[in-house]
């Protein structure tokens, strides 16, 4: 039964009257946008009854666990029902319950901090950091820096620490104490082609380090595996370089998991691949997999202490809130949605079916010489697209543009990445729910296969 009454026509008539839809103005939304109405593990329909293949876990990476899960929708009516809402500076069952089930998969992490979204989730980090520099070095260490191509969140402090130039052109000025460091992509292997290659990079960012003076500088943040900016996974040796930086400075090492997190790269978060532990580890999408908002920024031990109100320093304390941070809905969702990861076993399968899909990706590359690089872990995967293999020339935007738009007429959805630096818009991102069969995965690699044959002609 459906909520609405109105009848196909009117509601998209008023969508396209009076909706100001994300990362649009004008055109886009003029053509008029589809109408998702119902969702089912990977697949969508639309108003008009249209079946997709969602490979992009509602489009930014959100679904893990797929659509239309019965068993979440019932805990966050039960919750709603119990107790909808108190402020998160008071107890409550859900949040937890919630903490303890994510700290049991987080060894060396010790506090969970709720909010509602991922750029939140990023701010409470950057003013924890500001804090510590203030109540232990005299304001001094409050500098974070951040990374070519990452991206931490729309508020305009996560925009001042995002690398990204689509996302930062026309919002400044941004925040001061944000500073950038390179990227790490091997495959545009800007340190040479060299064997040490994570080493070299992770050099690049104590160069900032100690050119920015490490007594200034409070944090480094990243993601474990970028995400928007061009799927890149670290190159061996990278993270673990980078924790050793962190440790000899004094710096702070904050890991945004907001994509990579609940399973996505086929371990529980993206760093523990790479078996380093982080300061502050932050996630969002895939903790309740969006059946409700909710965010986190977690601490070790050593963070919390660090900011703990001390006898008689009233001061000392964090004094930060989160209104929605309280929604206690949504932390039962986020217990109901690990429950099923646990039970499916969906942090194997992801890793299992990445494999599939990469597999499935390699072959397509025998066939089209545009698919320059396949990269990525578990079901989190990019193709990068070049002119030429040899050059590694990028192909123009409107290529990937063209295919995610064949893809999507073939009944499979798609991303792409964002303008992040001039002349790389050129990787197409895949994601599907990390429920996904190996039948789906094939189904992935046959739609994209006609929609590459559809294009090659053009180009
Ligand atoms: N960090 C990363 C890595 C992201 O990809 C995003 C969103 N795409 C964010 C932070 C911001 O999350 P939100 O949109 O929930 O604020």
């Amino acid at each position: 039964m459906s909520t609405f009454e109105q009848d196909t026509d009117t509601l998209k008539a008023w969508d396209k009257a009076h909706v100001w839809h994300h990362m649009t103005t004008g055109q886009t939304a003029d053509a008029g946008l589809t109408m998702f109405v119902r969702g089912e593990g990977l697949w969508l329909w639309d108003i008009d009854g249209q079946e997709y293949l969602d490979a992009t876990a509602g489009g930014v990476w959100v679904t893990n666990v797929g659509y239309g899960r019965r068993e979440i929708a019932d805990a966050v009516h039960q919750q709603l029902l119990d107790l909808n809402y108190f402020a998160g500076s008071m107890a409550s069952k859900p949040a937890s319950a919630f903490a303890e089930k994510l700290l049991g998969k987080m060894p060396g992490m010790s506090r969970v901090y709720y909010s509602s979204s991922g750029s939140e989730a990023n701010e409470k980090a950057f003013k924890m950091v500001r804090q510590i520099a203030h109540k232990h070095h005299g304001g001094r260490k409050h500098k974070i820096l951040y990374r070519e191509r990452d991206y931490h969140g729309t508020t305009l402090a996560a925009l001042s620490a995002s690398g990204q130039m689509e996302r930062r052109e026309h919002y400044g000025p941004f925040l001061p104490g944000f500073v950038e460091f390179p990227h790490c992509c091997e495959y545009r292997s800007q340190f040479g082609d060299v064997e040490d290659y994570g080493a070299r990079a992770a050099q690049a960012l104590e160069d900032v380090i100690l050119r920015e003076g490490p007594n200034t500088v409070g944090a480094v943040i990243v993601e474990p595996i970028t995400a928007g900016g061009g799927i890149i996974p670290p190159p061996a040796g990278y993270l673990q370089a980078v924790r050793d930086i962190c440790d000899r400075y004094d710096v702070l090492l904050i890991l945004d998991e907001v994509v990579c997190g609940m399973g996505r790269t086929g371990a529980w978060f993206g760093y523990q691949h790479y078996g380093i532990t982080p300061d502050i580890v932050t996630m969002a999408k895939g903790v309740a997999s969006g059946y409700a908002a909710i965010s986190c920024t977690v601490t070790t031990e050593r963070v919390y202490e660090l900011l703990k109100e001390d006898a008689g320093d009233t001061l000392g304390y964090f004094r930060d809130i989160s209104t929605f941070g309280g929604c206690l809905a949504s932390q039962a969702a986020a217990l109901a949605n690990v429950a099923i990861i646990e039970r499916e076993g969906l942090v194997e399968n992801s890793a299992r079916q990445g494999e599939r899909l990469t597999e499935g990706f390699r072959t397509l590359a025998e066939r089209y010489p545009m698919i320059g690089d396949v990269r990525g872990k578990g079901l989190f995967q990019g193709i990068e697209l070049v002119t030429d293999r040899a050059s590694r020339q990028p192909v123009d935007e409107s290529v990937p543009m063209a295919i995610v738009a064949r893809c999507k007429a073939h009944g499979l959805l798609i991303g792409r990445t964002n303008r992040c630096v001039p002349g790389f818009n050129n990787v197409l991102n895949f994601s599907p729910a990390l429920t996904a069969t190996d039948q789906e995965i094939d189904t992935i690699v046959e739609r994209l296969d006609r929609a590459l044959h559809d294009v090659t002609p053009t180009l």
